[in-house]
């Protein structure tokens, strides 16, 4: 089946899943979105009160603040694949509880096999733990891993840059280092191509 239209199968799995108590306070599950061929993968912590009022990520303050991060680099939303660790939202946007990461994982490890992504970006904790348990954000941000045959970079998340000002300047620096690893990810691009080209080999 093309990598379309099992993103789309596993998308309406997702919107009528009902294997942890999320479901039952959701409005919408937000399954994630952005091309089957998206070279990036940005994967943030849960839907919030927009996100679950239009099943999409990332369309509230922190998605716009995304989306500014994203035009530094030449990017915009259309060209990456956006999700959560959890689809739906947790009530009063609290934390996600270790049992509703682990109904809801199944969903994110299908998204990674179907994009298999060349980069993956973890906006913070919650999704950066999947890929670096036990790691401390402040250590490890903005440093390119491999893992499993990818790049991983675990960053802040956009809404903890935005109640905390200073980290501003970090998010921004850590998205600013994506530029070479996009580069490095498209060895067929010509020489001088911006990031903007560099998505849509
Ligand atoms: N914060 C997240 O982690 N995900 C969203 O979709 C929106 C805000």
């Amino acid at each position: 089946m093309p990598a379309d239209q099992e993103l789309n199968q596993l998308a309406a799995t997702i919107r009528s899943c009902t294997d942890c108590q999320l479901s039952r306070a959701r409005k919408l599950a937000v399954p994630g979105e952005g091309p089957a061929d998206a070279a990036v993968m940005f994967i943030g912590e849960g839907p919030g009160f927009h996100e679950n009022e239009q099943g999409r990520p990332f369309v509230g303050a922190a998605g716009r603040f995304l989306e500014e991060l994203l035009a530094s680099v030449g990017l915009t939303r259309e060209q990456v694949f956006i999700c959560n660790v959890v689809k739906c939202r947790p009530p009063g946007n609290r934390d996600p509880l270790p049992e509703e990461i682990e109904a809801c994982a199944k969903y994110l490890e299908a998204q990674i096999r179907i994009l298999h992504p060349r980069i993956i970006v973890t906006l913070g904790r919650f999704s950066m733990a999947r890929f670096f348990p036990g790691a401390r954000i402040s250590a490890i941000h903005g440093k390119a891993r491999q893992i499993g045959g990818r790049t991983v970079m675990a960053m802040y998340h956009p809404a903890a840059a935005l109640h905390q000002p200073s980290l501003r300047a970090t998010v921004e620096a850590d998205f600013a280092a994506l530029v070479p690893l996009l580069q490095a990810a498209a060895p067929e691009a010509e020489a001088g191509a911006d990031a903007t080209q560099l998505n849509l080999f």
